[in-house]
C-alpha cells in the first residue's frame, strides 16, 4: 500500500524512519487519528487544526501549509480506495544528533497512513466497563504528543482488570481516560472536565458539545469527582475511533441500572447523523 511521507504518497516499504529521528528517541512530536467513513475524512479540518495547535505547542513549525497536508490526505484516500478506516497522522521534530536542545534547523518527518478500523457497533449497545485510577500523567494534556507512555501505563490497569477504559483522576477530579474524554450525566444534566492543560480537547468531545448547544441540552464544562462519577445516572466516553460508548460499570461497580441511558443514546443518534451528513452512510 500507500504511504504519506514528509510530503509525498509513496510505496510503505520506502518510508523508513531514520535511528537519529527525534519522534523515535525522545517522543518529539504530535500526531492525530482522523476517523474514515466511506473513503471520507469526518471532522478534518478540526484534526488539522488541532494538529498545528499541538505543534505550535511544542515549537514546531509543520513545513507545509495546511491544504498541503490535507491534499495529502484525500490522495491517499484516492489512492488507497479507502473505506472505513483509521488515518494515522504524525509529524517529528526530524533527525538531528542526540541532543536535549530543540534543534534550530531540524526538518520535521510526516507520516500519514491507514489503519483498519470499523465502528464499535456492540460496544455501543451494550456499553463498556472500566476501571478509575490516578491521573499521573504531565500537565500538557492538551498537546496531542506522541509521548504516550503515560497513557500506555494507564491502559494496562484496565485491560489487566478485563476493562475498556482507565478513567483518571487528579486529587479527585476526574480529568479524561486514558485515551478517550469522560461524561457525565446527572438529573439530565451533562458534564464533563474543561478543555484545559488536565485533559486532550477530543474532536469527538468538541462535536459532542455542539450537538448539545443546538439542541439546547444542558451541559456544564465543569470537574466532577470520582463519588459524583460512582454515583452518575448516566456515563460515556468519547473518542475518534469509539465515537460514543456508554459506560456502564466501574470498578465492578454499576452504573445507574447498569445499561445504556436515555441520554447517551440520544446522543448516539445525532452523532449518527453528524457522520451521515458529512460522510454519507
Ligand atoms: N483524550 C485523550 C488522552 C486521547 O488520547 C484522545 C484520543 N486520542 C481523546 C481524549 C479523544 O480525542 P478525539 O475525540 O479527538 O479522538
Amino acid at each position: 500500500g500507500k504511504v504519506i511521507f514528509n510530503g509525498h504518497i509513496v510505496d510503505r516499504e520506502k518510508a523508513i524512519i531514520h535511528i537519529e529521528d527525534r519522534g523515535f528517541q525522545f517522543g518529539d512530536g504530535v500526531y492525530e487519528v482522523i476517523r474514515i467513513y466511506n473513503g471520507k475524512p469526518f471532522t478534518l479540518k478540526e484534526h488539522i487544526d488541532r494538529l498545528y495547535a499541538s505543534a505550535q505547542k511544542i515549537y514546531m513549525e509543520i513545513p507545509y501549509s495546511k491544504q498541503e497536508v490535507k491534499d495529502l490526505i484525500i490522495n491517499l484516500l484516492e489512492q488507497e480506495s479507502a473505506s472505513t478506516c483509521n488515518l494515522y497522522l504524525q509529524i517529528s521534530r526530524g533527525v538531528v544528533p542526540r541532543n536535549h536542545v530543540i534543534p534550530e534547523t531540524a526538518s520535521p518527518t510526516l507520516i500519514g497512513y491507514l489503519m483498519p478500523g470499523t465502528r464499535p457497533v456492540d460496544l455501543m449497545k451494550t456499553g463498556g466497563k472500566a476501571v478509575i485510577t490516578e491521573d499521573l500523567r504531565w500537565h500538557y494534556c492538551d498537546i496531542k504528543s506522541i509521548s504516550l507512555l503515560g497513557a500506555v501505563l494507564a491502559k494496562k490497569k484496565a485491560t489487566d482488570a478485563g476493562c475498556l477504559e482507565a478513567i483518571l483522576h487528579r486529587d479527585g477530579i476526574i480529568t479524561e481516560g486514558s485515551s478517550t474524554n469522560i461524561w457525565m450525566v446527572q438529573n439530565g444534566k451533562l458534564f464533563t472536565h474543561p478543555a484545559n492543560q488536565f485533559i486532550l480537547n477530543g474532536i469527538t468531545r468538541q462535536k459532542v458539545i455542539s450537538l448539545l448547544d443546538f439542541n439546547q441540552l444542558p451541559y456544564e464544562e465543569t470537574g466532577f469527582t470520582v463519588e459524583q462519577l460512582q454515583n452518575a445516572d448516566e456515563l460515556f466516553l468519547t473518542s475518534t475511533t469509539m465515537e460514543i460508548i456508554p459506560i456502564v460499570e466501574v470498578d465492578g461497580v454499576k452504573i445507574g441500572n447498569g445499561t445504556p441511558g436515555d441520554v447517551t443514546r440520544k446522543l448516539q443518534t445525532l452523532f449518527e447523523r453528524e457522520i451521515e451528513h458529512e460522510c454519507g452512510h
